[in-house]
């Protein structure tokens, strides 16, 4: 019979990649929980991972770092053998208009949200290449297709990691590996939950159904990307955004 399923996903640590790694592990994968902070979220991911029977490991890594990644995966291969599945969810923001923008801010940006995918996939890819296997989900955001004001670093990256997911599709196809993007709209979580409430009002104001997306409602897309019902799926970018996008 063939093994179970392996799956990293990157910053698992609270909010979306938590409810990622939970949602994979209730579909008997088990799951590789990357964070870069925070030991105590992390903990928290593997023991809900863990509650339905599969092995939940915990990796520390700072993603936007070659060597560390690198690291990550050879423990990797050390514990598990192999890696079916990839989540490249990892992400943060350092917003600001474009004329005040610290050099920096726009580097770390694009460093930790799409020099971190490059990395994993680079590795991820050759792996999967010689088991003829492999899924990889890309965390984008609707701020990557129609831009965002305060945030050209978020949305360069954003954008950066739809025209990856598209290239490494066509790339890796025929080693049935398959590569998506998804672009949720906002989902409250700890990241979202630091704007200013007026531009929460305003951004509910511009979701037809109302209401403000849940991790799990990304958790349930990747669930399905990665599975075999989704096969014949590659190269595409799906928002998840209650309509936002429209
Ligand atoms: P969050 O609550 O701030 O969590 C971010 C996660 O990324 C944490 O687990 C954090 O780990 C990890 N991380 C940050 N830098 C890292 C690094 N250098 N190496 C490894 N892990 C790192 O954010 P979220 O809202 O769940 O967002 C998750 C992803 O969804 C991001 O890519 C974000 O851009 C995207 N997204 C979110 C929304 C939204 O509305 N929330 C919308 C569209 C897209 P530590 O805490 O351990 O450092």
């Amino acid at each position: 019979m063939e093994s179970k399923r392996v799956a990293l996903v990157t910053g698992a640590s609270k909010g979306i990649g938590r409810a990622i790694a939970i949602r994979l592990a209730q579909s008997n994968i088990d799951v590789i929980i990357n964070y870069n902070k925070d030991l105590k979220g992390a903990e928290k991911t593997q023991k809900e991972c863990e509650s339905s029977g599969v092995e939940a490991r915990i990796l520390q890594g700072d993603m936007s770092n070659e060597e560390e990644v690198n690291t990550v995966f050879k423990n990797i291969m050390d514990q598990f053998g192999k890696i079916d599945i990839l989540v490249n969810n990892a992400g943060i923001t350092r917003d600001g208009l474009l004329i005040s923008m610290k050099e920096g801010d726009f580097r770390k940006v694009l460093e930790v949200n799409l020099f971190s995918a490059f990395y994993t996939m680079k590795l991820a890819a050759r792996l999967m290449a010689k088991k003829r296997f492999g899924r990889i989900v890309n965390i984008s955001s609707i701020v990557g297709i129609r831009g965002n004001r305060g945030q050209v670093n978020y949305s360069a990256s954003k954008a950066g990691l739809i025209g990856m997911t598209k290239s490494l599709a066509k790339e890796m196809a025929s080693r049935n590996i398959r590569v998506n993007a998804i672009a949720p709209g906002f989902i409250e979580t700890d990241m979202t939950d630091k704007l200013d409430p007026k531009i929460k009002e305003k951004m509910l104001a511009e979701i037809p159904v109302k209401y403000f997306g849940k991790p799990e409602d990304i958790g349930n897309l990747v669930n399905f990307l990665v599975s075999e019902e989704a096969s014949y799926i590659t190269g595409q970018v799906i928002s998840i955004d209650g309509g936002m996008n429209i």
